[in-house]
């Protein structure tokens, strides 16, 4: 099925990207818009929002959706082992923080949950988006996310 592109509301930095309904891509998927939703509550997604509240995707979004239904369906991974992956992620390098950022930042000392599902990161306080954030932005090139973690995973 051909997606359709949505231009009211389009974020000025998604001016040239197709933006998808949430049913649009549960149609697409083959899951239900609820599984959209607890795949965000999860802390597995963050959609863009719309000034209307409404939520839209990127095929960048349709992408890393189809590879959590991978990891839940073929991996056999759950919620908890999604989000502990994504909280190895190098948030403090990738963005990257300031010494006191870092040594606040509640991402820096646990690791259940990526930095995006805190409530109350230095970097949220300063007014800094998730969703365009380069953090976020590198789970959606899912190759790049392949190789960070990789990377800290290596022993040399
Ligand atoms: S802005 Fe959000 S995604 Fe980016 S490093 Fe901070 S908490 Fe993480």
């Amino acid at each position: 099925m051909a997606l359709t592109q949505h231009s009211p509301e389009q974020p000025e930095c998604l001016s040239n990207e197709a933006l998808f309904t949430p049913h649009e891509v549960a149609q697409k998927l083959d899951l239900s818009v609820e599984t959209l939703r607890l795949y965000e509550r999860e802390g597995l997604l963050v959609p863009y929002k719309l000034n209307s509240g409404h939520r839209r995707f990127t095929q960048s979004d349709v992408d890393w959706i189809t590879c959590i239904q991978k990891q839940i369906h073929e991996n056999k991974l759950n919620f908890a082992g999604i989000r502990y992956l994504l909280s190895l992620l190098p948030c403090h390098e990738m963005k990257p923080c300031c010494v006191e950022d870092y040594t606040t930042c509640p991402a820096g000392t646990k690791s259940c949950k990526p930095c995006w599902d805190f409530e109350n990161t230095p970097c949220r306080d300063h007014g800094d988006n998730c969703r365009t954030c380069v953090v976020y932005q590198q789970v959606l090139n899912i190759d790049n996310l392949k190789e960070i973690l990789s990377v800290k995973f290596k022993c040399d």
